[in-house]
C-alpha cells in the first residue's frame, strides 16, 4: 500500500451482442467520459461479447490492444443480456461498479452523475427514462410490464428503469451471491434494499444496428421478472379456482330449487349454459394447471443449478500486466 489513499476504482461493464456496427463508435464515447473520470478514478472497462457472431470480437480486439484498462469476457455462446451483464459482475473489482448498454442508448456521460451521487452516500444508483423515441409499441408493452409487475411483484421495481446503474461492493457482492438460473436485475438489485436514488436520463437513438432483444427475448425477461418475484399469478390461479367452484355451487343450488317446486320438466333446456360453464372451468383448469407448471418448470430448471454463463476466454492487456505485477510484488 502506498501513503497516499488509494485511488477509488470504478468499473464499467458492458454487454454486447452482435455490436459490430457500434462498439467503435460507442467506445469513442465512453472513453471521453472515462478520460476524465481517470483524473481522479481508476477506472476498468469490461466488454462482455455475449456470443456475438459478426465481427464485435473483432473490434474488441482492436480495442483492447489500445487500451490497458480494457478487458473483454468472451462468452461461449449467446447467454443472453442479463447472464452477460452477470460475467462482468462476477469479474468486475472495481469500489463500484456501472453496468450501461453498448449500443449507445444509455448516455455514457450521466456516470460522472452517478459517481457524484456514489459520493453523497448512495450504494445504488439506478437510473430511468424520462423520453424516448422508443416504438410506441414497446413503450406501451414496458409501461403495461411495470403496472402488473408493481401489482403483483413483491419487491418494488423502478417503473421505465433500464440495466444502467451504478452499484457499491456490497451490492455487488450481494449479486453475486444470488445465483439463480432466471435473472431479473432490476428486481435483483431492487430486491438487496441498499440505499438508493434514481437518476432521469433521456434515452438516445441506437447508434446503429438492430436492437438485440427479440419479442421472444422481451417477453422471457417479463416471464423471468414475473416468476421469479411473484408467487401472484399461483394465487390468482386460486381465486379464480374458488370463483368457479361457488359458481358451480350456485348453479347447484339454482337447478335444486326446479326440483323442490316440482318443476324439473323445465330443465331439458339447460344444454347451453352446462357446456358454456363446462369449458369455462375447463379453461380456469388448464389456466392453474399452466401457472403451476411454469413454477415447476422455473424451479426444475434452478435445482440443477446450471452456471449461468460459460466464458471462453478473457484478454486485456492490463490483466497480465497486473498479474505480473503481483508476483513481483512480494
Ligand atoms: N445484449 C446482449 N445479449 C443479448 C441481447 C442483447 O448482450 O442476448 C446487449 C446488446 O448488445 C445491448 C444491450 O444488451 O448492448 C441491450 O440490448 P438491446 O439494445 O437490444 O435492448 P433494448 O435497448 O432494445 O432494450
Ligand atoms: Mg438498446
Amino acid at each position: 500500500m502506498t501513503a497516499d489513499a488509494r485511488k477509488l476504482t470504478i468499473d464499467v461493464i458492458i454487454p454486447l451482442y452482435n455490436e459490430e456496427e457500434v462498439v467503435a463508435e460507442f467506445h469513442l464515447r465512453l472513453m471521453e467520459v472515462v478520460r476524465r473520470l481517470r483524473e481522479e478514478y481508476d477506472v476498468g472497462i469490461y466488454y462482455v461479447d455475449d456470443g456475438s457472431v459478426d465481427h464485435t470480437a473483432d473490434e474488441l480486439a482492436k480495442l483492447a490492444a489500445s487500451d490497458d484498462g480494457v478487458t473483454i469476457l468472451e462468452l461461449s455462446r449467446n447467454f443472453g443480456h442479463q447472464a452477460a451483464l452477470t460475467a462482468g459482475l462476477d469479474h468486475a473489482e472495481g469500489d463500484v461498479v456501472v453496468m450501461l448498454d453498448g449500443d449507445g442508448q444509455h448516455p455514457p456521460e450521466l456516470i460522472v452523475d452517478m459517481v457524484a451521487q456514489y459520493r453523497n452516500g448512495y450504494e445504488v444508483v439506478l437510473t430511468q427514462r424520462v423520453a424516448t423515441d422508443r416504438s410506441r409499441f414497446k413503450r406501451w408493452t414496458s409501461a403495461a410490464f411495470y403496472r402488473v409487475l408493481s401489482v403483483i411483484g413483491d419487491t418494488p421495481v423502478t417503473a421505465g428503469s433500464a440495466d444502467f446503474r451504478l452499484v457499491t461492493r456490497p451490492v455487488l457482492a450481494a449479486l453475486r451471491e444470488m445465483r439463480e438460473y432466471h435473472r431479473f436485475l432490476r428486481g435483483m438489485v431492487a430486491w438487496t434494499g441498499f440505499r438508493t436514488v434514481v437518476l432521469p436520463y433521456v434515452e438516445r437513438p441506437r447508434l446503429g444496428g438492430q436492437p438485440k432483444y427479440s419479442l421472444r427475448g422481451m417477453a422471457q425477461l417479463a416471464a423471468d421478472a414475473t416468476f421469479s418475484f411473484s408467487l401472484v399469478p399461483l394465487k390468482i390461479a386460486l381465486v379464480v379456482g374458488l370463483g368457479f367452484l361457488l359458481l358451480a355451487a350456485a348453479e347447484a343450488v339454482y337447478v335444486f330449487s326446479f326440483w323442490l317446486t316440482g318443476r324439473q320438466h323445465l330443465l331439458v333446456r339447460g344444454w347451453a349454459s352446462l357446456m358454456f360453464m363446462l369449458l369455462i372451468v375447463g379453461a380456469a383448469l388448464m389456466i392453474a394447471l399452466a401457472l403451476v407448471g411454469m413454477y415447476v418448470g422455473y424451479i426444475f430448471q434452478e435445482v440443477k443449478r446450471r452456471p449461468v454463463y460459460l466464458l471462453r476466454d478473457i484478454h486485456s492487456k492490463a490483466a497480465h500486466q497486473r498479474s505480473r505485477a503481483e508476483d513481483a510484488d512480494p
